[in-house]
């Protein structure tokens, strides 16, 4: 029998390398749009139907989260500033695996593994942590040496790419840099993505990020309610 593996897909552009990747590999792949880090709401409509798009350009199994719990996405942010970018990768992998083993799948994964901006060994950290409190296997691989392709393909593809990460933060962070203006900390995220994109040359392009598709061929059927979140 094909194994499985739900993929936690942060955005359509990121996801046009690992889903394929996955399928080459013979795993059934479904994803997994669970990104209420993504502000403000009409930039996560943009990466939702972005996503939408692209999930039914592979034929592939297509899960969306389409509730916006703002404010308590918000609490757990600034309650975590210095290490809010862990906090965040917890809060949507955990979502993740409860989602997998919801639908029986045994494996899940993530895009933001394809990101150069992102913090790559505390993602493979945190899927391991989350393996060890769910039970649901972490599949972990480095797909960052072809992170470019991901630009190239979905500029074929007519998909919507992002100038930012996600928050709100993040998005300060584009025009004002990592300390986000006089009075703004950088936190280890931060220091760690300036980091990479002096070494890359790449521009500040990030990774992105909801309701319940089936069949990768009609529209999202949002259940609103997170996978015992605490959302
Ligand atoms: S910068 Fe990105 S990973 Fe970090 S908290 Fe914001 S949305 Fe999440």
């Amino acid at each position: 029998m094909t194994e499985k593996v739900l993929i936690h897909s942060c955005c359509a552009p990121c996801s046009t390398v690992p889903v394929p990747a996955l399928k080459e590999e013979g795993f059934e792949v479904a994803t997994f749009f669970f990104n209420p880090n993504i502000h403000p709401y009409t930039e996560f409509r943009n990466r939702l139907m972005s996503m939408q798009q692209f999930v039914k350009s592979m034929g592939v199994t297509g899960f969306f989260y389409t509730g916006y719990p703002l404010e308590q996405f918000l609490r757990i942010q600034l309650s975590n500033m210095e290490s809010r970018c862990e906090a965040c990768y917890e809060l949507r992998l955990t979502a993740v695996a409860k989602k997998a083993k919801e639908e029986g799948i045994r494996l899940f994964s993530t895009t933001l593994l394809v990101s150069p901006y992102q913090a790559h060994d505390a993602i493979r950290d945190v899927g391991k942590a989350v393996q060890k409190a769910t039970g649901v296997e972490f599949l972990y691989t480095d797909w960052r040496p072809r992170y470019r392709e991901t630009r190239i393909l979905s500029r074929e593809a007519g998909l919507y790419l992002q100038k930012y990460c996600g928050c709100i933060f993040s998005e300060r962070e584009r025009y004002l840099g990592p300390r986000g203006g006089p009075s703004g900390s950088a936190g280890p995220r931060q220091r760690r993505a300036s980091r990479a994109r002096e070494e890359s040359g790449n521009p500040p392009v990030w990774p992105a990020g909801e309701a319940r598709e089936d069949d990768g061929d009609t529209g999202p059927r949002s259940s609103g309610a997170a996978p015992e979140t605490g959302l």
